[in-house]
């Protein structure tokens, strides 16, 4: 029998949804809304289950159970937000009993990240793989990890934070204060704040990138410092956990993978363990943006009942 699964997607800029055919993977309707945390939490649950009925009666087909995949940190458990610093105010608020109540099926909340990494584990290019990393480049550096075909949630929600670890020693900042993270090197905020800072006026990440490959060496400076800790950063994941891949996703990934794909492998052998023989497992993922729906979809499945710790 196929099984149909609603899954939504909760960032800071948007919340998307979809009806996931969970054998296949194929996402059979897709829907968006802007997420306006300032707006209240309450308004944004009422607008994502508006979402959500309306794919239900669209496809006329009968979801199982719902999956949300969400911006953190949050409870794995009972999906309760704890300070999570892109969707200011909704600390301790859960959505899942509004969403059951709504609904009326089964609704399991889940980390972003975490559930991309899921994802890629049943619909990736590395499918059937126990043991893989899902990195997220972005705005952010955070990461899912799935090990011996578990999710690792950590003893209090907060696995997987590896934009946190130290790459550069007394280096810049990140927005949580520490100084020289991997965040604070290598992410989309890090290269807009340095490139703007040493190119002398205000650019985006994606900006760094374009004129980095026209050729500017300024920005192709900023560009390849970021890639050089993100080396340093993956090498560590890899050493860590040994996993199949680390699968990277997020705009900086994508900007990376357009042009200097061979340069992050480099920089991520200069620091690997020699096990890898200069041929580091780090591949862009093949899901795009969908890797944390389906991941959604089988979180909130029996199928991810033995992946979850
Ligand atoms: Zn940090």
């Amino acid at each position: 029998m196929t099984t149909h699964v609603l899954a939504a997607d909760i960032g800071a800029t948007s919340m998307r949804a979809s009806l996931v055919e969970v054998d296949s993977g194929e996402l059979l309707a897709r829907a968006q809304v802007p997420t306006r945390p300032e707006a209240g939490f309450e308004r944004a649950t009422e607008r994502l289950a508006d979402l959500l009925e309306h794919i239900v009666e669209h496809t006329g087909l009968r979801p199982a159970a719902a999956g949300v995949s969400t911006a953190g940190p949050l409870d794995p458990t009972t999906g309760t937000y704890q300070y999570p610093p892109n969707l200011p105010g909704w600390h301790g608020q859960a959505m899942k009993p509004a969403l059951v109540g709504r609904l009326g099926i089964p609704v399991e909340v889940g980390h972003d990240a975490t559930l991309a990494a899921l994802g890629e584990t049943r619909y990736g290019a590395r499918a059937g793989a126990r043991d893989l990393v899902y990195v997220t480049v972005s705005t952010g550096i955070g990461a899912g990890i799935i090990a011996g075909g578990r999710a690792v949630t950590g003893s209090r929600g907060g696995a997987g934070e590896v934009g946190h670890v130290i790459v550069n020693p007394g280096g810049r900042a990140c927005g949580a204060g520490c100084a020289g993270c991997l965040e604070g090197q290598s992410s989309g905020s890090a290269l807009a704040a340095v490139g703007s800072e040493r190119l002398g006026r205000e650019l985006r990440a994606e900006e760094v990138f374009a004129l980095a490959q026209e050729g500017d060496a300024t920005a192709r400076a900023v560009v390849l410092e970021a890639i050089e800790f993100l080396g340093a950063g993956l090498a560590g994941l890899l050493a860590t956990l040994d996993p199949a891949a680390v699968i990277l996703g997020g705009g900086v990934a994508r900007g990376i993978g357009a042009a200097w794909w061979r340069e992050l492998l480099t920089a991520v052998g200069r620091y690997a363990l020699p096990r890898y023989e200069g041929e580091p497992p780090i591949e862009l993922t093949v899901l795009g943006d969908d890797a944390s729906l389906l991941g959604a979809a089988l979180w909130a499945t029996g199928a991810a009942e033995a992946s979850r710790a």
